[in-house]
């Protein structure tokens, strides 16, 4: 995937409305891979919308957006308690805050998982289905914490939000829906080729002993093969050096241009990208997720800046004007409103509604109960 306005708008020309509803489910299926430039903010969600004339509340496409606008909400209320359980989890089971090495190198033995985390590894992007299998075996199957786990998910997608990917573990894990995500051999059967089946293993068994394992403490037997993958490093500073403080003094009028909002738009000022180092620290990213941001953000703006953007208060203290989108995202979040004169909001395409929803159903309805063509679909993902 290429951080350029063109790979951009060759995904979009791609979009098969009718198609995606009928396959999204299966691996090969036509999805968007829309979500890096969303997660990035190439584009905006109504911006987005603006550009598919004949997308329509009804079409499943629309519906997978609302889920990404929801997990927004969810943060944009809760903040950083998306970080732990949303509700209590399975009872009489323990998990562990480790995250096994067979299942980081790709080495279960079970080609699903395998195959999962090689793809996870080498393109920073997983299909939605093979998230929730990850998900849902290294959560029940393996009894690992879904916090240490999503941590690691997200720190290689290029994708990486931290909405809507610790909710999705959360989802799964049952901290954030009633019940746990479980998935067997037919499933996978079924919605991706042969190489990924998972004929006789351990997942090969009714949902209703699937549903025990992950209801007790039984963790499943595994049978690790030798060959597996290195875990690419996670790395918390890019390699770019910063934009010496000379050439920021004494600008006027300054935008800053942080890793969530790297539109291209015209602006008569100091365009200054910003990497905050202490978020980083917290939540390291890929190599291949460094690249992505720090091409787009170097040919978006004028200069970048590499630190504790703590200090750029004294470095931008002549500006009349410094303007920036808000983010959530913990550091970043806090330091913007102390620094920005003109803080304005990412627009969504379904404004949060005036309480906080906690559950997508909630939230779909409210969102679209206004409208002529409102959806009339049960909440599967
Ligand atoms: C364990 C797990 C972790 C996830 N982590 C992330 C993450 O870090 N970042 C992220 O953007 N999405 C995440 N998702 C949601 C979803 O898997 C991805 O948005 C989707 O696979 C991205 O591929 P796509 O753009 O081809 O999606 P498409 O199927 O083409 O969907 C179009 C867009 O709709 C949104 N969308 C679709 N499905 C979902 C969903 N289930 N939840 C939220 N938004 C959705 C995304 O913005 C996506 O780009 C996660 C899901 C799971 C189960």
């Amino acid at each position: 995937m290429s951080p350029t306005d063109a790979a951009l708008n060759d995904a979009i020309a791609a979009i098969n409305i009718a198609g995606y509803a009928k396959t999204r489910n299966h691996l090969e299926g036509k999805v968007t891979r829309l979500s890096p430039y969303l997660t990035h903010g190439f584009i905006s969600m109504p911006d987005l919308f603006a550009q598919l004339p004949k997308l329509t509340l009804n079409d499943k496409l629309a519906f997978e957006f609302g889920w990404r606008e929801f997990f927004q909400h969810v943060w944009h209320r809760s903040g950083d308690a998306i970080f732990k359980d949303m509700r209590p989890a399975l009872p009489d089971v323990h998990y562990s805050t480790a995250l096994p090495e067979d299942i980081r190198e790709g080495r279960t033995g079970l080609p699903v998982i395998d195959r999962a985390v090689y793809t996870l590894y080498e393109t920073g992007y997983l299909h939605n289905h093979a998230r929730m299998w990850l998900a849902s075996y290294a959560v029940h199957l393996r009894k690992v914490h879904w916090r240490v786990a999503a941590d690691w998910m997200y720190g290689h997608l290029l994708d990486g939000d931290l909405a809507s990917n610790h909710l999705s573990w959360q989802w799964v894990a049952a901290t954030f829906s009633s019940k746990p995500y479980l998935f067997n051999a037919e499933n996978v059967a079924k919605h991706a080729g042969q190489v990924w089946h998972c004929p006789r293993s351990v997942i090969d068994t009714s949902y209703e002993a699937l549903e025990m394992i992950a209801r007790s403490q039984t963790e499943v037997g595994i049978a690790p093969s030798l060959m597996g993958i290195d875990e690419p490093a996670l790395i918390a500073t890019p390699s770019v050096s910063s934009a010496e403080n000379a050439v920021l003094t004494g600008a006027q009028r300054v935008r800053l241009v942080h890793p969530w909002m790297l539109a291209d738009d015209d602006f008569d000022g100091l365009r200054l990208g910003v990497i905050h180092l202490p978020f980083h620290q917290r939540f390291p990213w890929s190599q291949q997720r460094w690249d992505f941001v720090m091409q787009r953000m170097q040919a978006v703006t004028d200069h970048v800046f590499v630190g504790d953007v703590k200090e750029l208060r004294t470095i931008l203290a002549g500006a009349a004007e410094i303007s920036s989108v808000a983010t959530l995202n913990p550091g970043y979040r806090e330091l913007l409103t102390v620094l920005c004169t003109d803080l304005h909001n990412l627009p969504r395409q379904f404004p949060d509604p005036e309480t906080a929803c906690r559950s997508f159903s909630a939230f779909w309805s409210r969102c679209t109960a206004k409208t002529d063509d409102a959806p009339r679909r049960s909440w599967h993902r």
